[in-house]
């Protein structure tokens, strides 16, 4: 297999440096950039697989860059950035950033957030299980696809027709967190009302439904301020 070239664009040294080793030693094939001018070059020189994008950078600001991407490619974003307020998640996120970390954050989760973009391109649709069998599982969650039915260790846990929809979009794009405005597009069209009440009555139904512990979700996160993450599918 050859290998996925990731191309970080990161101003500050120290960080720039310790997220090279890491993927470095996971086998990718690792481009730098330190700032906006030198990313345009490298993303049309080199067409790397993915991008890390940290948002406070000399020249410019890392939004412009997702925008001028996004016009042109779909190459995976993940924005790494040090502001942590939930709108410029949202704004990252509906720019078409593929994901969102917030600094500082853990190696691991670095790393499984890259595994997970790199993922979703290969298949469009979303995660290789459900292209391949329609169904997606994760721990004692199964939802059906073809049946359009969510089961919990085999039972049927009898969602509504827009719970059920809500959980089928989630798992499509599992391991990624999509943003209510996102969800309520997706779900009831481009000309519903922005209202997250809606979106929040149906989740505490279907967590009422599928997890144990409702207040301590183990299926389906929430990114407070941002939307919902629902948990990877098995390998
Ligand atoms: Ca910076």
């Amino acid at each position: 297999m050859t290998k996925e070239k990731i191309l970080i664009i990161e101003d500050e040294q120290i960080i720039r440096n310790f997220m090279q080793a890491i993927l470095s030693a996971k086998g990718y094939d690792v481009l730098l950039a330190r700032s906006g001018a030198m990313a345009d070059t490298m993303i049309a020189s080199h067409c790397p697989d993915l991008i890390i994008l940290d948002l406070g950078l000399p020249d410019t600001d890392g939004m412009n860059i997702l925008m001028k991407v996004r016009e042109w490619s779909k190459v995976p974003v993940i924005v790494v950035s040090a502001r942590s307020h939930e709108s410029d998640k949202v704004a990252a996120l509906d720019a078409g950033a593929d994901d969102y970390l917030t600094k500082p954050f853990g190696t691991e989760e670095l790393l499984a957030r890259i595994r997970t973009a790199i993922r979703h391109t290969r298949t469009p649709a979303g995660s290789n299980m459900v292209a391949n069998s329609g169904v997606f599982r994760a721990g004692k969650l199964t939802i059906d696809y073809g049946k359009r039915r969510v089961f919990l260790d085999g039972r049927d846990v009898g969602l509504t027709q827009n719970e059920y929809k809500l959980v089928a979009l989630l798992g499509l794009h599992a391991g990624k967190v999509l943003t209510y405005d996102y969800l309520i597009r997706e779900l009831w069209g481009p000309s519903a009302r922005s209202d997250n009440q809606i979106l929040r009555v149906n989740m505490a139904n279907i967590r009422r439904k599928i997890e144990q512990n409702p207040a301590q979700p183990a299926y389906i996160f929430t990114e407070v301020g941002v939307g919902y993450r629902m948990i990877e599918a098995d390998e």
